[in-house]
């Protein structure tokens, strides 16, 4: 039981004080892709407010760029994250194409980005888990959301609403589809959490630091003065 304990001690210390903003593509005047009766700025909508619940029952806080079906251009919704300061941005989209053969998921980063990057990879890897959807993989594009939030930002194409199997799992599995890029979220703020507690380790094996610090406590100039002169080799 102490075991189960300190692990959600470790998992809430992780993903503690991270601020994600979610943005539901499209909305109000905009409807992004219509398929039959079906909106894609709906489903997009659908799918953020169920992953919002699923991310504030973790603890983590969240900051929508519509919560509604409001008209947000793309700027408002950059400014949003931004003067929020919020530490990764979230835009979720369906795709459409005119081909209806045309089917699966993908996930967009900023060029460059290795930080997008790794998390693209860490949502698209949940999605084509548990939706069983076509892996189209990560991709890179300058779309605008992605060029001018300043935080590292991803874009998912969940999946295909001009493909018929797609579409019946956006109509009807739009739970999942939050539940995995909520766990993509969570798997990749552990292994954040994970790497920066290895480095640590490495400091200290090294000498540089005495002691195993927490990967989130504050450094002091001392601390940090000391650690510069043995990096510069040594203290005599
Ligand atoms: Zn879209």
């Amino acid at each position: 039981m102490i075991m189960i304990e300190e692990f959600t001690k470790f998992i809430l210390m992780v993903v503690s004080e991270v601020l994600i903003a979610i943005d539901p593509g499209h909305g109000g005047k905009d409807p992004g892709a219509v398929v039959e009766n079906y909106k894609e700025k709906d489903l997009n909508l659908d799918i953020a407010l169920k992953l919002r619940e699923i991310l504030l029952d973790k603890n983590i806080s969240v900051i929508m760029t519509r919560d509604k079906d409001e008209t947000v251009d793309l700027q408002q919704r950059c400014d949003i994250a931004n003067k929020n300061k919020v530490d990764y941005f979230i835009s979720i989209h369906c795709n459409s194409f005119k081909d209806p053969t045309a089917n699966g998921t993908e996930t967009y980063a900023y060029p460059g980005s290795i930080v997008g990057q790794n998390l693209a990879q860490y949502v698209q890897n949940e999605i084509v888990e548990m939706l069983k959807t076509a892996n189209r993989g990560v991709k890179y594009a300058t779309f605008y959301v992605l060029k001018h939030t300043v935080m590292p930002a991803i874009l998912v194409e969940t999946a295909f609403m001009s493909n018929p199997q797609n579409l019946d799992l956006l109509l009807h599995r739009p739970d999942i589809f939050a539940q995995a890029i909520s766990n993509g979220i969570i798997k990749f703020l552990e292994s954040i959490n994970y790497q920066q507690t290895d480095d640590i380790k490495k400091l200290r094996r090294k000498g540089i630091i005495n002691e195993h610090y927490d990967p989130k406590s504050f450094v002091t100039w001392g601390e940090f003065a000391s650690v510069i002169i043995k990096i510069l080799g040594g203290t005599k």
